[in-house]
């Protein structure tokens, strides 16, 4: 293990558990009695599961270590944000982060984008081989067919036909009417299909994303919220409906709404607007991800979404009105420690 990795999981420890102390010690500012408990020093709780660690289990030898998370996932262009435990950090590459990653790809593959990607099964004759299509940097087309992931009758025919498992070719009409060889073979190919439970998981780990955003943001304080209970077990069942289908705004938001924002109107929507950026090799895009607010509407937010907002291209975003939370450290002092909750009372509460 690295000696960097372990440096930067003792700071990300000690400025979190820091930030846990000054909660703890302002808890009285809550009109409702509201305990951490256990009530152990220098710890820090995995905002996902809310599992109490001390500082041993920084040792990856621990059974459930903490570990690193880096927010976006590091292949979406994130860098380290909190700590999470390794359960809960595996547990969401595979399952979240991976599809969002491979939609994401699949995407930029659609719209033709140098450096795309995508897994694609080619036709020919009645017979089906798979392998890839890239576009690389020159916008040039290289097809590659695999043997490994295919039926070997079929791969065999196919190289037989084809004479090479790679071309290079200049252009999609160039692809549609290659002619390999002497012969002339019109090669159809089909990508394939995102399921839609794949679909769902990757908005999950957008939803995840936020969620982290705003707990690397504000530390502790963001997790006194009950709204949020229902949030992560929707990351822990992410293809069962605990909330309803839409939490993301589609609508593409300009770099001055990266952070954290709050939805004061229309007041149906109040929560936050969590602005994040992901890039993959083609492209890097905003993502507008809603979370509830600490108190009314809470989670009934995303009914509304669902009703009226998320319909259409996302162009009815227009009509609600944001306000940004300034980009600070809010994570080193203690007045900052229930930060969140003053900027709630001002920004969204009151006219
Ligand atoms: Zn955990």
């Amino acid at each position: 293990m690295s000696k960097r990795a372990e440096e930067q999981r003792a700071k990300v420890f000690g400025v979190f558990s820091r930030n846990l102390e000054f909660v703890k010690r302002n808890l009285h500012q809550f009109e409702a009695e509201i305990r951490i408990e256990p009530d152990v020093p220098n710890s820090y709780v995995c905002p996902l599961c809310f599992g109490l660690f001390e500082k041993k289990a920084l040792f990856q030898t621990d059974p459930n270590p903490l570990t690193v998370e880096h927010v976006p996932p590091q292949k979406l262009g994130g860098t380290p944000l909190v700590l999470t435990c390794k359960n809960c950090n595996s547990t969401a590459g595979h399952l979240l982060d991976a599809p969002l990653l491979s939609i994401m790809e699949v995407e930029d593959f659609k719209n033709f984008l140098p450096n795309s990607m995508a897994r694609v099964t080619f036709s020919k004759d009645g017979r089906e081989m798979n392998g890839t299509i890239s576009i690389d940097d020159s916008a040039k087309w290289v097809i590659e067919l695999s043997s490994k992931i295919s039926n070997p009758k079929h791969a065999e025919y196919f190289l037989n036909k084809m004479k090479r498992p790679r071309y290079e070719v200049m252009s999609y009409e160039d692809l549609m009417n290659y002619k390999p060889g002497s012969d002339s073979v019109k090669l159809n190919f089909r990508m394939t299909v995102e399921k839609e439970h794949l679909l769902r998981r990757a908005e999950v780990a957008l939803l995840r994303i936020a969620y982290l955003l705003a707990f690397g943001t504000f530390g502790h304080g963001f997790l006194i919220h009950p709204g949020l209970y229902a949030i992560r077990e929707q990351f822990k069942k992410p293809e069962e409906e605990i909330l309803r289908k839409v939490f993301w705004l589609r609508y593409d938001f300009p770099d001055n709404y990266l952070g954290i924002n709050i939805i004061r109107a229309p007041k149906q929507m109040l929560g936050f607007l969590v602005v994040f950026k992901l890039k993959t090799k083609s492209q890097s895009r905003n993502f507008g991800i809603v979370l509830p607010g600490p108190s009314e509407p809470g989670l009934k937010v995303y009914d509304f979404l669902n009703d009226r907002l998320c319909q259409g291209d996302g162009t009815n975003f227009c009509r609600i009105e944001v306000q940004s939370i300034p980009r600070i450290n809010f994570l080193t002092e203690e007045k900052h420690a229930l930060i969140l909750h003053d900027f709630w009372e001002r920004y969204a509460l009151l006219e």
